[in-house]
């Protein structure tokens, strides 16, 4: 039973060090006070939050201009 327990908290604590891995991002992410993301334009680096970015190419631009 003992044996069954440590191999669940290994397993935990591997899929946490896995998450933290494959998103660094996640704990310590820019944010503004409503809580939403912020990304930098590629172009002139204005931060703006993701919801109003224009996002060409997996790039981040704060307008239409910067992303022609
Ligand atoms: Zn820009």
């Amino acid at each position: 039973m003992i044996k069954l327990i440590l191999v669940m908290l290994l397993g935990w604590i591997g899929f946490t060090l896995f998450k933290k891995i494959i998103n660094p991002t996640e704990s310590n992410k820019i944010s503004s006070g409503s809580g939403q993301k912020m990304v930098a334009c590629v172009v002139c680096d204005t931060h703006i939050p993701e919801s109003e970015a224009i996002i060409k190419n997996g790039k981040t631009y704060c307008s239409k201009e910067h992303s022609e």
